[in-house]
């Protein structure tokens, strides 16, 4: 038996190879990936590992675990090609491998600013070294200037500030987190962080970048220059697909697959950020999601229907970002809301609910400090997945519990 082989040792990789065992599967599981290390949570390389005394890295299983679950975690290698009649994956070092059922699990990588004058100082965000090498500039007295209002950036400069650096945010949109995030959410993290002494500047395109090797000079498309000491570019991620593709996979906005995570070849599957699917709560609706909970849950489902469960992906949407003392959580696709109704809780905190035309409850987004919107956002998203339609004079108010309606 040749076994199970996932390319790609991240979150949603490193996930499906446990979770393989747990479901009692005993023949050969092998993870390839081409970083150095153990298979990591990503999330805190722009929180923790930018603030903590000393960054690690946070595994998601140790050698130990993989050893005695007989995971063969091979680090530092690519695949570079899949051959799918012989059921073999290339990989950088010369070896094959071969799988009867195949996991993709490659992610993504942050999208390339498409313009020249970038040097050593300006830098992406992705990977562990990607944050250490971030972490050495940001300290007081230093000069970060950030592309991109969007997670990243924003979560990157909450931590240059707790670090005493001086952070310049540059969005080309109107607004920061414009897409996925509504304008009465952003409006409070845009006055947040302009409150901790973050510059914002949204709607400047940037016309030229000029890295000296000493100092990088940004210009706007207004004429005015940001010099910094290191510029961070997030602009967004792209899937990385080209190993389907090369293998003749179909690829739409990342590497296609059904309902049950499975390519148009019966023995390979995608899962994570690199793959686009069917999501079921919204009629079939294709999209590819780029989130930490949704690469542990197709993980997971990855592994189940590798073994031949044939279960449909059916979670709702649902990501989180700390910055400051304030959390924000969304819950399902608010662009698929035509209304909205707003519930305020206690603390400043609030939830706007996202109504669909029919009056079908479809999304949720809530802010507040701390904790203060995560149970409300875990019952909505129960009321999501249950299609519910709750009467808006009920979601909008704060004496009718929100679990009265879920039973409802
Ligand atoms: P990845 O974690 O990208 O793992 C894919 C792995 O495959 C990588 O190690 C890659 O190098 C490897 N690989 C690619 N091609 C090959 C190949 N040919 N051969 C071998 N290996 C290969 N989400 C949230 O919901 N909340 C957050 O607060 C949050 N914070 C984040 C902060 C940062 C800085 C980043 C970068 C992401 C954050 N995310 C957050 C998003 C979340 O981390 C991702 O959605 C998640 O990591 C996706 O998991 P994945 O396994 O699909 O992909
Ligand atoms: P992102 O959230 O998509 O934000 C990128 C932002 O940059 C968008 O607002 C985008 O606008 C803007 N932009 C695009 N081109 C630009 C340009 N030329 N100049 C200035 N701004 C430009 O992506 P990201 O922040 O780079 O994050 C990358 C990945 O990490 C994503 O997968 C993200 O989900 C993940 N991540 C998630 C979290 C979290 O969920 N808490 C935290 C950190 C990272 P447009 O919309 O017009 O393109």
């Amino acid at each position: 038996m040749a076994g199970m082989v996932i390319i790609g040792a991240g979150e949603c990789g490193g996930r499906a190879a446990l979770a393989l065992r747990d479901l009692g599967f005993e023949g050969p599981v092998t993870l390839v990936g081409d970083e150095p290390h153990l298979p990591y949570e990503r999330p805190p390389l722009s929180k923790e590992a930018m603030t903590a005394e000393a960054p690690a890295i946070k595994a998601i299983a140790s050698d130990e675990l993989f050893a005695e679950r007989s995971i063969r975690h091979i680090h530092s290698v690519r695949a570079v090609s899949i051959d799918r009649a012989a059921h073999q994956v290339r990989l950088s070092d010369g070896t094959s491998l071969a799988y009867d059922r195949l996991l993709i699990a490659t992610g993504s990588v942050p999208r390339k600013l498409p313009m020249a004058g970038l040097g050593g100082r300006c830098v992406y965000l992705r990977t562990f070294n990607d944050a250490l090498a971030i972490r050495a500039h940001l300290s007081a007295g230093n000069r970060v200037a950030i592309i991109g209002g969007g997670f990243i950036g924003l979560e990157l400069a909450a931590s240059a500030r707790k670090l005493g650096a001086a952070a310049t945010v540059i969005e080309a949109q109107p607004r920061i987190l414009m897409r996925g995030v509504p304008a009465e959410i952003a409006e409070i993290i845009h006055k947040e962080h302009e409150a901790q002494g973050v510059n914002i500047l949204a709607g400047q395109g940037i016309t030229g970048i000029a890295d000296d090797g000493a100092e990088v000079r940004i210009t706007l498309a207004d004429g005015k220059e940001i010099a910094a000491d290191l510029a961070v570019i997030g602009i967004g991620a792209v899937p990385v697909t080209a190993l389907a593709g090369e293998a003749g996979l179909a690829i739409d906005n990342g590497i296609a697959v059904d309902e049950h995570l499975r390519t148009a070849d019966p023995d390979i599957f995608a899962a994570g950020d690199c793959c686009s699917f069917p999501l079921v709560v919204y009629g079939g609706r294709r999209v590819r999601l780029e989130a930490w909970r949704n690469a542990q849950e197709q993980g997971a489902l990855a592994a189940r229907n590798m073994l031949g469960a044939d279960e449909a992906h059916a979670a709702v949407p649902w990501f989180w970002s700390d910055q400051y003392g304030l959390t924000l959580q969304i819950a399902g696709l608010s662009d698929e809301g035509r209304s909205t109704v707003r519930r305020d809780l206690d603390d400043g905190a609030f939830i706007l609910f996202h109504l669909a035309q029919d009056g079908r409850l479809v999304a949720a987004s809530g802010i507040g400090p701390g904790n203060a919107v995560a149970r409300d956002i875990r019952l909505a998203e129960m009321l999501i997945a249950k299609r519910a339609s709750p009467a808006p004079e009920a979601l909008g108010s704060q004496t009718v519990k929100l679990k009265s309606l879920l039973a409802a």
